[in-house]
């Protein structure tokens, strides 16, 4: 694969910064050879790694590295360090932990990188430029991508209708220029955006192939800044429908599952059915959640939980101003999941593009939703840049990788909200348009 294409999220930076929170909230799959590698390595108490369990276990078919009583990894030491990374270097990790917080996907001509924004490095944007890791890169590359890559499926606009891979090079070019437009603040890009794709769906399948796409889309576009600006569009306030279905969504990507929180068993679990029910019904207080570990390391909260109770009336009354820094941090997001075709197809439960770019709009509101809680959670009536990106890093570890998004209801709720025009609603009611 001496060719490869690779194209790079240009907006973002990133380093790891050792808040070892992947390594405490993921499940490290290993292949059999990787299994060998680190069996061969010796690794013995005297090493630091834990005397009393397998460093290695089954998982279904596979195996998977094993974690300590508090959740972490079986090789993570106490400075947040991994003892393979220490002991043998980089390349000796297994590839799951090399790779994130990217992720590869497949496109026509080449592969596209998009990162994961539950790494508190990327949220915040530190680090080196990822486009000065092109070496680094093209390597993981090689690694991970099967040999037939370039024979994909065409991508999926909605329901069964496909546009060809140039088509789906111009749209994407149109939703990344629309996304950009700093002339106009985010949450008006968003909805531009929501209204034109909107459009894509009634419009007649010749329409939109070939040269004239182009021309059509500019159309397109102007019929949806003046729906957004001069019309009413997204303007009446979420429906009591819409909001309960949000708030399920927001209670899915709230939701996350360690092996240590796994191991604790049935009350575990009907724990989380019960803040579930009571998210999405949103009457009396909201339940409280802990951060993850990465979130509480990069942007503080205590490790027994919220210290304020919330009343979901709170959230809603919360002032609808957003910091200065939001337009910068939604850009990027969107920017990179979109670049990275990090919204649809085998990246994304095999949604179409207008299912996946729906889903990815929520992540506007569940984001302002949940950080809004933060700050009244920590007894603050404005929002901060951190309350953002800690929002956004614990949501976006769900979105793409949750099975319960991946449910048939899932889908169809996302289907129903547009149809009740409730996306673009949420949109413009918690973006403070
Ligand atoms: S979550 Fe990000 S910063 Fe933290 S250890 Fe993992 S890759 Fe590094």
């Amino acid at each position: 694969m001496s060719d490869l294409n690779v194209l790079l999220p240009l907006q973002q930076n990133w380093s790891c910064h050792n808040c070892g929170g992947c390594c405490r909230e993921h499940e490290i799959s290993i292949s059999d050879a990787e299994k060998q590698r680190i069996e061969k390595q010796n690794w013995t108490v005297d090493h630091g790694v834990p005397g009393d369990r397998p460093l290695i276990v089954a998982l279904g078919n596979g195996w998977r590295l094993n974690h300590q009583d508090d959740g972490a990894c079986v090789f993570l030491d106490a400075n947040g360090l991994c003892r393979i990374h220490a002991k043998f270097g980089e390349p000796a990790k297994p590839l799951a932990c090399r790779l994130y917080p990217y992720a590869i996907h497949p496109a026509a001509n080449g592969l596209t990188v998009s990162l994961r924004f539950s790494c508190p490095s990327v949220v915040s944007n530190l680090g080196t430029r990822v486009t000065a890791q092109r070496a680094e890169l093209e390597q993981l590359c090689r690694e991970v991508v099967p040999t037939d890559f370039r024979n994909r499926d065409l991508p999926v606009l909605a329901g069964k209708r496909s546009v060809s891979w140039e088509e789906f090079r111009v749209l994407l070019a149109f939703l990344e220029r629309g996304l950009a437009d700093r002339s106009i603040a985010f949450p008006q890009r968003l909805l531009q955006t929501l209204a034109w794709t909107q459009f894509l769906e009634q419009a007649d399948e010749g329409l939109l192939s070939g040269e004239r796409l182009p021309d059509i889309l500019t159309i397109l576009l102007e019929a949806a800044r003046r729906a957004c600006v001069e019309g009413d569009y997204g303007r009446q306030p979420p429906s009591r429908t819409g909001r309960m279905m949000f708030r399920q969504l927001v209670a899915q990507l709230l939701r996350h599952d360690t092996q240590q929180s796994v191991s604790a068993g049935l009350k575990h679990r009907l724990r989380m059915l019960s803040s579930g029910i009571r998210l999405t019904f949103g009457r009396g207080m909201v339940p409280a959640l802990k951060d993850p570990e990465s979130v509480r390391a990069a942007f503080g909260e205590s490790a027994s939980g919220p210290a304020q109770s919330v009343l979901f009336a709170a959230v809603e009354q919360f002032s609808r101003e957003l910091p200065s820094e939001a337009d910068e941090l939604f850009e990027r997001y969107f920017l990179v999941k979109i670049a990275g075709h990090h919204f649809f197809g085998r990246a994304f439960y095999d949604y179409s593009m207008l299912d996946g770019l729906r889903t990815l709009a929520l992540m506007f509101p569940a984001t302002i939703w949940t950080a809004r809680l933060r700050a009244l959670q920590s007894g603050r009536d404005r929002l901060l840049a951190d309350d953002l990106r800690a929002a956004l890093a614990i949501l976006d570890h769900n979105l793409g990788y949750s099975p319960a998004l991946q449910l048939r209801s899932s889908r169809s709720r996302i289907r129903q909200l547009a149809g009740l025009q409730q996306i673009e609603s949420l949109c413009r009611h918690y973006g403070g348009e």
